[in-house]
């Protein structure tokens, strides 16, 4: 089932309910996105590689090959086409999450298909890139946003997309505190209430990675801030 492509480009949709493939085709459709779908994971695969969409919306619970090693297979093709999972469960999101596969989002079912749309949009400008800016040092961190590489003292710290992203809004404006709501406008492009765990999950990760160095201050009913440490 392939549309034309309009100028947002093709999103091939992976999602084995027929149903909600139909309905997150229209809604993408009717946004500007050519669309194709596959209802399993190896069609899926397969489809990446024809087809060459400018992002792929993927269901984590395919029959056979799941969305997860779709996922898996295209980072290892050094493929960074842009995803947004749909998840059914909450324990998925921490594999998502967890497995740093280079995937920029997700979505939990069950979920509007306005607001899909608006993730991927998302997903595309945050693929596409800020302009690279002079390099920012908050305490021992140092992020350079035209190499987009992170250093924890001599160390270099390799992070997702999205992690990055985080940082160096935060680094950006040193000692500012930013709740949730705003990470996430800022970051991810929309702002939900609903997805401000998301915001945490990324926050944790970062520190795990950053260790001691890490820049990022917890602010107690507020948000978060970077700040060097006292
Ligand atoms: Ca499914």
């Amino acid at each position: 089932m392939s549309g034309a492509t309009p100028g947002r480009g093709l999103v091939l949709v992976v999602e084995d309910d027929r149903a909600i493939a139909d309905l997150i085709g229209l809604y993408l459709r009717r946004d500007g996105f050519g669309v194709h779908v596959e209802t399993d994971g190896s069609m899926g695969l397969a489809a990446v590689r024809r087809l060459r969409p400018v992002a792929v919306v993927l269901d984590v619970g395919l029959p056979g090959t799941d969305g997860i090693e779709v996922c898996r297979r295209m980072r290892a093709d050094d493929d960074w086409t842009p995803v947004l999972f749909v998840t059914a469960r909450d324990d998925e999101v921490d594999r998502i999450v967890g497995l740093e596969l280079g995937a920029d989002d997700y979505v939990t079912k069950p979920f509007s298909p306005r607001e899909l749309v608006v993730r991927v949009r998302a997903v595309l400008r945050r693929a596409a890139g800020p302009a690279p800016a002079a390099a920012v040092v908050v305490g021992a961190v140092r992020l350079d946003p035209a190499g987009r590489r992170v250093h924890a003292g001599e160390r270099e710290v390799v992070l997702t997309s999205t992690e990055f992203d985080l940082l160096a809004h935060l680094m950006r404006s040193p000692s500012r505190v930013f709740s949730r709501e705003q990470l996430l406008s800022a970051v991810w492009g929309y702002a939900a209430a609903a997805a401000t765990r998301t915001v945490d999950v990324h926050v944790a990760q970062l520190r795990a990675k950053l260790g001691q160095a890490s820049p990022i201050r917890t602010v107690r009913g507020v948000g978060y801030a970077a700040e060097p440490a006292p």
